[in-house]
Order: C-alpha cells, then sequence, then structure tokens
C-alpha cells in the first residue's frame, strides 16, 4: 500500500457523461486519489450514469449488484469502499437510489460535480449523501484542469463541452429535467481550455453539449454563436480537427452553416438527429421542424460543404406512430443518404408528456419496426463505406492497432481506419489510400506523395 487512494469512475451513455468522468478525475486527482481501471482496487467508485432509455437506467442497478460485492470483500480486508451514484440517474431518481440499493454513500447530480470533495468528506463521516439541487455557482469555475500528462494519456483527441442543458423539451426526453436550463461557456474559458490540450498534444478537438448549436456564450464583443466560436478555436496553434455534437435542426444558424464552408479544419461530417421521418410525428415530438425544413438544412450544408456526410437518432414506435409514419422514417434514410445513423425503440420516461400517453405502441411493433430501420442503416452505411475505397483521405492516427505495426486512426468521416505505419505517425494526419472496406472500419495504406524525397520519408515511416 502506498498511501495513494484510488478512484474508479464507469461512465454510461453520452460524450458529455465522458467528459464530466474525466473532469472529476482531474478534480480528485488534487485529493491524492488516482484513477485505477480495478475496481476491487477501488476506495471509491462512481457510476457516471444515463437516464435517457429505461435499460440504461436499469444497468445502473444491476452494476451496483456487483459493486455490493466488492464493498463487502474490501470490508473483510479492512478497507473502507465509498461508492457514489453520479450523473442523470441520480439526478432523477435522487434518495430513491439509496433505498433501492443501500450499497449507496453518495448521489449527486450532473451539475454538482464539482463539489465532490466535500460530499465525499460528508459520507467518510459516515453519512449517507444525496445533491441533486441544481447549483447556484458554475460548476466549471471550480474544476482543476487536466495535468498535460493525464491529457497526453487520453489520447490526441478530445471532447470540450462548451454547452450543457436544454431548452427543448422535446416530448420524449428527459434531458432537460436531469441536466437543466441551456447554459453556455464563455468563449475565453473554452480557448484557455482548447489551449491547454493542443499544448500537451491535442490535434483534435470536439465541442460537445445536448444541444452545442444554441451555443450562446460570452464572446469579446457579446454572445457569440457556435459559428463563430468554431472559427475562434480553428486559429490555436496544433489543432488540425473540429468537429461539434449534438446539434438540433432548428439551431442549424447561417454563420454555423458558412463555417463549415470556410474552415478546412472543420471535418466534413454532422451528427443532425431527425428521430422521424413524419411531419405528424415531428409535430408530436415538439421537434420544432418539418421533414422539409431538415431536408433545406441539409441542401445549404452541402450547398457549403459539398463532401460533408451526416448522421442521424431515429426513434420508432413513438406512441401513435403508425405504419406510414414509421414508412416515412424508412424512406428519408436513402434519401438523405446517411453514412450511419443510430436508431433506438421509444422508450417512456417518467415525467415526460409522451410517457403518459394511452396510445403506446406494442413492444413487438417497436421491435419488428427497429429491425426494418436497422437494416436500411446498414445497408447506407454499407454504401457509403464502399464508395470509399480507392479514394484517399487525410487520417489522423490515434493508437497502436491490433496488429504489429499497425495504428488505427479516423478518416474525415469518422470512419476508423487501420494501415501500417510506425508509431511515430500517432498524433500526425497523414493521407491513407483505403483498399477496403469493412463493416465498421476501412484499411488502407500510406499515400505515396509525387516526389521522390517525400517518398523516402515515407519509406522510413511505414514498417
Ligand atoms: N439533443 C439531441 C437532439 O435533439 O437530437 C439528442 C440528445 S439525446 C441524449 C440522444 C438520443 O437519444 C436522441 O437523439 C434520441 O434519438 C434518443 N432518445 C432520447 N429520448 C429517448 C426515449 N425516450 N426513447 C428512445 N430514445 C430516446
Ligand atoms: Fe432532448 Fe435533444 Fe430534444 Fe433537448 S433537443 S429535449 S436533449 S432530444
Amino acid at each position: 500500500m502506498d498511501g495513494t487512494r484510488k478512484l474508479h469512475i464507469k461512465s454510461y451513455g453520452c460524450q458529455m457523461n465522458v467528459y464530466d468522468s474525466q473532469r472529476m478525475t482531474d478534480m480528485m486527482a488534487r485529493e491524492g486519489f488516482e484513477e485505477t481501471a480495478a475496481p476491487e482496487t477501488a476506495d471509491l467508485i462512481v457510476l457516471n450514469t444515463c437516464h435517457i432509455r429505461e435499460k440504461a437506467a436499469e444497468k445502473v442497478y444491476s452494476e451496483l449488484g456487483r459493486i455490493r460485492q466488492l464493498k463487502q470483500a474490501a470490508a473483510r480486508e479492512g478497507r473502507k469502499l465509498l461508492v457514489a451514484v453520479a450523473g442523470c440517474v441520480a439526478q432523477a431518481e435522487g434518495k430513491e437510489i439509496i433505498r433501492r440499493a443501500p450499497v449507496v454513500d453518495l448521489v449527486f447530480g450532473p451539475q454538482n460535480y464539482h463539489r465532490l470533495p466535500d460530499l465525499l468528506a460528508q459520507a467518510e463521516r459516515g453519512a449517507k449523501v444525496v445533491d441533486t439541487e441544481f447549483a447556484v455557482e458554475d460548476k466549471f469555475d471550480h474544476l482543476a484542469p487536466a495535468s498535460a500528462a493525464a491529457t497526453r494519456a487520453r489520447g490526441v483527441s478530445a471532447f470540450v463541452t462548451v454547452q450543457e442543458g436544454c431548452d427543448k423539451f422535446c416530448t420524449f426526453c428527459v434531458v432537460p429535467y436531469t441536466r437543466g436550463a441551456e447554459v453556455s461557456r464563455p468563449v475565453a474559458t473554452i480557448v484557455a481550455e482548447v489551449e491547454r490540450l493542443a499544448g500537451a498534444g491535442v490535434r483534435e478537438v470536439t465541442l460537445i453539449g445536448q444541444n452545442v448549436n444554441a451555443y450562446h456564450g460570452e464572446g469579446p464583443d457579446g454572445p457569440s454563436t457556435l459559428g463563430r466560436l468554431l472559427r475562434r478555436v480553428a486559429e490555436i496553434p496544433g489543432i488540425a480537427r473540429l468537429r461539434y455534437t449534438t446539434s438540433h435542426p432548428r439551431d442549424m444558424e447561417a454563420s454555423l452553416i458558412a463555417a463549415h464552408g470556410d474552415l478546412p479544419a472543420l471535418m466534413p461530417q454532422l451528427h443532425l438527429p431527425l428521430q422521424s421521418g413524419s411531419d405528424g410525428i415531428l409535430a408530436q415530438m415538439h421537434r420544432r421542424h418539418s421533414r422539409a425544413e431538415y431536408l433545406d438544412v441539409i441542401a445549404r450544408l452541402r450547398k457549403a460543404r459539398p463532401d460533408i456526410a451526416f448522421t442521424s437518432d431515429f426513434i420508432v414506435g413513438f406512441p401513435g406512430e403508425t405504419e406510414d409514419d414509421f414508412r416515412a422514417t424508412l424512406s428519408i434514410v436513402d434519401e438523405v443518404g446517411y453514412a450511419g445513423a443510430f436508431s433506438f425503440k421509444y422508450s417512456p420516461r417518467p415525467g415526460t408528456p409522451a410517457a403518459e400517453r394511452d396510445d403506446q405502441v406494442e413492444e413487438a411493433v417497436k421491435v419488428e419496426r427497429l429491425a426494418r430501420l436497422q437494416a436500411a442503416i446498414d445497408r447506407r452505411q454499407s454504401i457509403f463505406n464502399e464508395q470509399c475505397v480507392g479514394r484517399t483521405f487525410d487520417v489522423l492516427f490515434e493508437k497502436a492497432g491490433r496488429r504489429d505495426g499497425q495504428l488505427v486512426g479516423r478518416s474525415p468521416y469518422l470512419q476508423p481506419v487501420q494501415a501500417m505505419a510506425r508509431a511515430a505517425l500517432i498524433g500526425e494526419v497523414v493521407a491513407v489510400t483505403i483498399s477496403e472496406a469493412g463493416t465498421n472500419s476501412l484499411f488502407g495504406t500510406l499515400a505515396r506523395p509525387a516526389s521522390s524525397r517525400h517518398r523516402a520519408q515515407l519509406a522510413s515511416l511505414e514498417t
């Protein structure tokens, strides 16, 4: 035993939770906690949870069953293991979690994780602690930045939260209740965070938010838009690639669309969830746009950046969804020609308007529609991936591949790309010619540049 306490954090759900978990890890490093991947050695386990669908929430309770055994084993060894539930399940269920799973010592919501050291001190004194009040102070003002070493260990691609919460209140969605109202971080603090990341070797930054393109943080001359923020972040030396997610179609404003045409660092791939292709269902979901308006946004983006590719989220079996409504969703998959998409069965979330409706779709119908939709999406994804064969892409190499001498990187379209290349190319953007498309990855070889000097350089880098 070296006296350092150990922290194990498990993240569920979206990238926002991944980012929050990293910030909790950075903050607890200052309190003397070292991160461990092995929960059985931990002194503190944090489950950073997701409440978006019922299945996601239930996973937390089954994990807590396993953790109960770890806590008992730790007690037998004379150690005290503290267990925390953070994130959106914590926000939605509060003290009910401790009632259902007495193994839990602390419960705190997404807006309160900067208070973890204080909450932990209370739990160490034996209290059961629940903190799900929306904090009045801004948690970002209270957080420690990651050390350069921790940043490097996390790789060359990083997330940065720029906006949190949501004011849209789609009728199926729990986010406005668990994450609260929309809040944007000021431009200056985001720029400082990205500069620090770039200084530690990060080459790609994805700006994230539940509704990221509603960003309206304070800039040098008043509130900024996401388009203006992206222009500012693109100027930071060392940052080769920018992305942002997740966007709402209603908030794709002109400066953001223009940024896709103007900023070479902004990657030509956009996740723009549609949820349903049916106007009737879109209205009942309170999405605030029609199918035609969505297609118009797609057309404007394609005009600004002709090589842009789109991905989406879809929900099948929203209350009252008919076969015709569902076919409208199926048809838009081909009409847009998505490069990929996530699709989900509608899951009634307590407290949301759609969950109260008495025209819920039967489970068997949801299952059948989901299978048909996934088949259509898979078909489009294969077409998109096949069309990449023979093309040469800039690939940002991220890490070693499974095979000796192989690296894995990402294409501009976020596809994993595997190629034989020396480890020195990790963190570099390199031209790769795609030779083969697998189900989830592309395979390629380093592209041959024209001059003999470049060829010699390349020969020294290939394995
Ligand atoms: N803000 C994003 C937007 O408006 O598109 C979505 C964020 S949400 C965290 C991610 C996805 O989960 C949604 O796009 C939706 O497809 C899905 N989702 C949300 N609530 C759901 C529910 N009750 N049942 C099934 N899927 C749901
Ligand atoms: Fe949920 Fe997204 Fe709708 Fe907000 S915009 S309520 S996060 S689905």
